[in-house]
């Protein structure tokens, strides 16, 4: 099908960007890299009277080190994202998620930010923004504000974004391996490169033979990403042995609330939230 008719801008600046949109009133939508819109586009499901087209602001593309944290630009593709070496060396767990999105072509083109302001819950990018404790820098027309991800998912396909702001950049906390960090993102899909039917993000870190700290995070288990938190708290300070693994890993589905649909039932999800938490926790910890 053929989108709706719609205007174009290609702003060269965020200030730009935000002003267009001011601008444009309630109907305009970002663009970025295109990846999930385009294709809302072409069957109508949104037929916005303006596209602000972010994917050629410098300003948020790239990634730089903060000290305590990398700022990766919401423009910056997933290609770009998995192959930097600051991502690879701080961030090794945003790195393996984004090496599991689509295909290359898509990740040439879809970038982080669009990822996450999509907020689709099969998304695997939401969950880590989750696991890492990220913050999103995003930009309004009363100037910058800074949103934890635990309070930016608010439902399926919403986020705390309004109309008229603009995701300028994500702030990715540093978890070393000199500091015991381990990572591993785990996806269940029932084709090769396709979306999670549910995915688990865990970060480990080992302290003298026992877990000092896990978080996870896992995909498609409700509307928004969301932290197992009871396996989380099942693991802190516990031997680091398969069998404790194992154990706290039956916690993994607590607290969700996974969809029935063609592709798998509810209990079939939760079901998979635990053996793929136990996976997932097991190769960040480097146990086994
Ligand atoms: C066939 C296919 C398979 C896919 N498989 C996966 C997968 O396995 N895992 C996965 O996680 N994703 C997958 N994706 C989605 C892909 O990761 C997209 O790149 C991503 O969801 C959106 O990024 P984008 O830059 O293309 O966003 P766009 O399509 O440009 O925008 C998506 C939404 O986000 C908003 N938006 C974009 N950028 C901003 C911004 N800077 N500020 C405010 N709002 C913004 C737009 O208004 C729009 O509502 C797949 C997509 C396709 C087409």
């Amino acid at each position: 099908m053929i989108p709706a008719s719609f205007d174009y801008v290609r702003p060269s600046s965020v200030d730009e960007a935000v002003s267009a949109l001011t601008e444009a009133g309630e109907d305009a939508k970002v663009i970025t890299g295109g990846q999930s819109l385009l294709p809302l586009l072409r069957v109508r499901l949104a037929a916005p009277s303006v596209l602000v087209d972010c994917g050629r602001i410098e300003q948020m593309r790239g990634v730089s080190d903060e000290g305590s944290s990398l700022l990766i630009g919401a423009a910056t593709t997933h290609h770009d994202v998995m192959h930097d070496p600051l991502v690879r060396s701080h961030a090794a767990l945003l790195a393996a998620a984004t090496a599991t999105v689509a295909d290359p072509q898509i990740r040439h083109r879809g970038t982080f930010g669009g990822s996450l302001a999509h907020a689709d819950p099969a998304g695997d990018l939401p969950t880590v923004a989750l696991a890492l404790d990220c913050v999103l820098v995003v930009a309004g027309p009363s100037g910058r504000r800074e949103v934890p991800a635990a309070e930016f998912f608010v439902d399926y396909f919403t986020t705390a974004l309004e109309w008229d702001e603009v995701l300028v950049a994500v702030r990715v906390p540093k978890l070393g391996a000199d500091e015991g960090w381990g990572f591993h993102y785990e996806k269940f899909h029932r084709t090769a490169q396709s979306w999670a039917m549910v995915g688990v993000a865990a970060a480990v870190r080992r302290s003298n033979g026992s877990i000092g700290e896990a978080r996870i995070a896992l995909t498609n288990m409700g509307p928004t990403p969301v932290r197992a938190s009871s396996t989380e708290a099942a693991l802190a300070g516990v031997a680091a042995s398969a069998d404790a693994v194992a154990s706290a890993a039956q916690h993994a589905a607590e607290g969700t609330s996974p969809t029935s649909e063609l592709h798998a039932q509810a209990d079939y999800r939760e079901h998979l939230a635990r053996v793929l938490t136990k996976r997932a926790v097991l190769a960040a910890a480097g146990i086994g």
